[in-house]
């Protein structure tokens, strides 16, 4: 046979790139959204030396893990440096980012032609789900840590890390 249906279509591979510290609930729409688009999704937690985080590396990717499992096709690795080396190393041509508000945009904007002018790699912005356009992982660290109630915005795994968390420090 000839034509497109010959040839075997290549595995759609996309990332979704942050620091995860921890992960909530608009950060998981984003990638359960990115799973039924694409065959395989790298969640890629970010390492910053420069700022320690409320979670280590391996708790957030441990969080990532055991809150994306029912997915199927997500893989939580951490990456530091230039994403689009992770993506080069992994053949990803797809970053999928959540635009919340018009303040995430222009950052945003900067860092996709950036990172297309880089390799190639294009990004694509999936609106948030309204109920998470305010959400963020420092928003609710700060909610939790003055004993607001937080169980909505993130799951409950991370509810219980979050809450055990804070109690140590
Ligand atoms: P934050 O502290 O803002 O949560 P991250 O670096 O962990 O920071 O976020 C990584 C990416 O996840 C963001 O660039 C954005 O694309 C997406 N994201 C974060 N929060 C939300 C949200 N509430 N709704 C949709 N996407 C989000």
């Amino acid at each position: 046979m000839t034509g497109p249906e010959s040839e075997e279509s290549p595995v759609r591979r996309a990332v979704c790139p942050g620091s995860f510290d921890p992960i909530t609930n608009g950060h998981l729409d984003i990638i359960a959204r990115a799973s039924r688009l694409y065959d395989e999704v790298y969640v890629a937690v970010m390492i910053n030396k420069s700022k320690k985080g409320l979670f280590e590396i391996e708790e957030r990717i441990d969080l990532i893990r055991t809150v994306t499992a029912e997915y199927g096709n997500v893989r939580v690795e951490a990456f530091h440096g230039l994403l689009v080396d992770f993506c080069k190393q992994r053949d990803i041509p797809a970053i999928v980012k959540g635009l919340r508000a018009v303040s995430d945009f222009d950052y945003e904007l900067q860092m996709a032609q950036m990172n297309n002018g880089l390799s190639g790699v294009e990004t694509l912005f999936v609106p948030t789900n309204p109920t998470y356009s305010f959400l963020s992982s420092s928003l609710v660290k700060a909610v939790a840590a003055w004993g607001g109630d937080f169980a909505h915005l993130v799951p409950p795994e991370v509810l219980t890390a979050l809450t055990e968390r804070l109690r140590e420090d």
